[in-house]
């Protein structure tokens, strides 16, 4: 699960990392507002999409005063921010960052990361920051630091000192960034993050270290005992498509293709998606239906799919292991006559009862192509396209 800066902000702060002070507000009047508390003659106004390269993209502000602040939230909050992070379509924005402007004298990058090939996390840092750091990364991959941490250990100080000396800081500096590194490092152990990265990490006018910006994402599966995380969740930000998945507990994944696929068994899907990309099509959806495979999951299943307006067709494989075929054909039909399925739909069924399944289908007087291999299956959808 991702957050927002401002949420990501917060949880920092209480690990006693250094961010600037500021508020999110969710119209102009709160904006202004949280301009006022703040005082100080200079401020920022930062749009809260789950995306970065607001920067370039028209979402980050400054602005020299309060009625300043306002206008600018008045014109951010509803706007449709485009970067290259949201695609073409781009997000809009519900809820703007006002923060105090900080004078920036050097603007650096501090990443945390699970480096799944040695087990350890890795703390990444590097003196180019505010650039993609993926850029960095493929071109000048020597100037980022990295140090990883041994588990039983925990982050070391003597590591966060030299990632503060390999990033040419200096005096005080050292003291404000090793003090900054184990902080978020705390703090991401703490709440179970996957990934937290600060971009740009920033060394102020007055040398002091802060985060500017952050970004923090979680491990879905340690969510349960971290309520007030959980409760940060922001299902705008979701594919609406996947939240209305997630309520019938069906596993759904949105994709750009335009072959609906309904499956059951997470392997099975994913086998389904491999031969569609065979035989030249492309998956529109990852969708495990789980093992019931029932009239109620099928129905949702076929609905969720086809609110999908990319979608062409339709390849429905089921195994029946422990749910007999003919069960599921029934489904099926069942599901078809309640929902109006425009697009083509070929089904293959294998296992248990699998033949008085096709002959079910066949006889339904439904438009169904049936299929009698994995393989042809994927052909024939790929060739009604
Ligand atoms: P992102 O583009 O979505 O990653 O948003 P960031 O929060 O990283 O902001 C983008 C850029 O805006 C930063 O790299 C800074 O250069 C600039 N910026 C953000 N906040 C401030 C601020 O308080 N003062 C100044 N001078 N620049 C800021
Ligand atoms: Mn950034």
């Amino acid at each position: 699960m991702n957050i927002h800066e401002y949420q990501a902000k917060e949880i920092l702060q209480r690990y006693g990392v250094a961010v600037p002070r500021g508020k999110a507000a969710f119209s102009a009047d709160e904006a202004e507002a949280v301009a006022k508390e703040l005082g100080g003659d200079i401020f920022v106004v930062k749009a809260q999409i789950h995306a970065g390269g607001r920067g370039k993209g028209g979402g980050v502000k400054l602005a020299k005063s309060v009625q300043e602040v306002r206008e600018i939230a008045e014109k951010m909050i509803g706007m449709n921010l485009v970067t290259h992070q949201t695609g073409p379509e781009g997000k809009k924005v519900r809820c703007v960052l006002v923060g105090e402007g900080i004078n920036i004298a050097r603007e650096l990058y501090l990443g945390i990361v699970l480096d799944r090939s040695v087990s350890k996390l890795v703390i990444m840092a590097s003196t180019e920051g505010g650039v993609e750091i993926e850029k960095v990364a493929a071109e000048t991959p020597e100037k980022i630091f990295k140090e990883y941490v041994e588990p039983e250990l925990g982050l070391q100080a003597f590591q966060a000192r030299r990632i503060a000396f390999k990033l040419g800081l200096e005096g005080d500096q050292i003291k404000h960034a090793t003090r900054f590194i184990l902080a978020l490092y705390r703090a991401f152990v703490d709440s179970d993050a996957s990934l937290a990265e600060i971009n740009p990490l920033v060394v102020t006018d007055r040398g002091e270290v802060v985060a500017l910006d952050a970004k923090i994402g979680f491990d879905d599966n340690a969510l349960y005992r971290h309520k007030d995380i959980q409760e940060m969740r922001d299902i705008h930000e979701e594919d609406p498509l996947e939240v209305k998945a997630s309520e019938h507990n069906l596993n759904y994944i949105k994709l750009d293709g335009n072959v609906g696929c309904m499956v059951n068994g997470a392997g099975l899907a994913m086998a389904t998606m491999d031969i569609i990309k065979l035989a030249g099509g492309m998956p529109a959806n990852f969708l495990d239906v789980g093992g019931g495979a029932n009239v109620e999951t099928v129905r949702n299943g076929f609905e969720i799919i086809l609110s999908d307006p990319n979608v062409k067709a339709v390849l429905v494989n089921i195994f029946g292991g422990i749910v007999r075929c003919d069960r599921v054909a029934k489904g099926i039909i069942e599901a078809a006559k309640t929902i109006d399925i425009k697009a083509p739909m070929v089904i293959r069924l294998e296992g248990t009862n699998a033949k008085e399944a096709a002959q079910l289908l066949k006889e339904s007087g439904m438009n169904f192509e049936v299929a009698d291999s994995l393989e042809n299956a994927a052909r024939t959808v790929v060739g009604l396209i």
